[in-house]
This record gives C-alpha cells, sequence and structure tokens, in this order.
C-alpha cells in the first residue's frame, strides 16, 4: 500500500512538507516515496495529504500506476501548455 512519484513531478516541495510520514524524498530527476514510510495517510488523514496539495496532475499514481489527480482534474490547462510556462530546475 503505496503511492509513487512519476516523471511529470515538478520538485515542487509542496508534498514533502505535508506528509506525515516523512516518505517524500528529494532527488533528481523528479522527488519520489519511499514505498516502506507511505501509509497513504491511514491513521492520520481522511485523504493523502500529498494527492490533495501536489499541483501537477499525473505526478502521483496508486499501486496501479493510476494518476490520483488524472488529466483536467486540477485546473483547465492543458498539461503541455503548462509545461511550457514552467521553469523547471
Ligand atoms: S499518501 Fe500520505 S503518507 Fe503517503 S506519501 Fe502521501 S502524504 Fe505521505
Ligand atoms: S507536490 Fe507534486 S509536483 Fe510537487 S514535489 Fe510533490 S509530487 Fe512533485
Amino acid at each position: 500500500m503505496a503511492f509513487a512519484i512519476v516523471e511529470v513531478c515538478i520538485n515542487c516541495w509542496a508534498c514533502e512538507l505535508v506528509c506525515p510520514n516523512n516518505a517524500i524524498v528529494e532527488a533528481k530527476p523528479h522527488f519520489f516515496i519511499a514505498a516502506e514510510q507511505c501509509t497513504e495517510c491511514a491513521g492520520d488523514y481522511a485523504e493523502p495529504q500529498c494527492v490533495g496539495i501536489c499541483p501537477i496532475e499525473g505526478a502521483i499514481v496508486d499501486e496501479y500506476q493510476k494518476p490520483l489527480n488524472p488529466l483536467g482534474s486540477l485546473i483547465p490547462i492543458p498539461l503541455k501548455q503548462r509545461r511550457e510556462t514552467l521553469t523547471v530546475p
């Protein structure tokens, strides 16, 4: 039972700050979730905190690789257009 961060992550730190289990690890090219520490926030919060704060659709996936913030679920600006306007470190 654990989520994962995938390549569209922009390394913004938002999820790292809210994880109750310190399961999110800074890394390049993108952050990752230490699976052994991720409880999907069970027992701490009703909703996974990283999923709730992540601004990037598709950056966090479940154990079946299903995006937890799927395309079109956050703001009505296409991902490609947002990537063109972002400065990714
Ligand atoms: S689901 Fe909860 S425990 Fe797992 S990485 Fe996200 S914030 Fe941390
Ligand atoms: S909040 Fe989303 S985009 Fe930001 S570091 Fe976490 S997974 Fe990456």
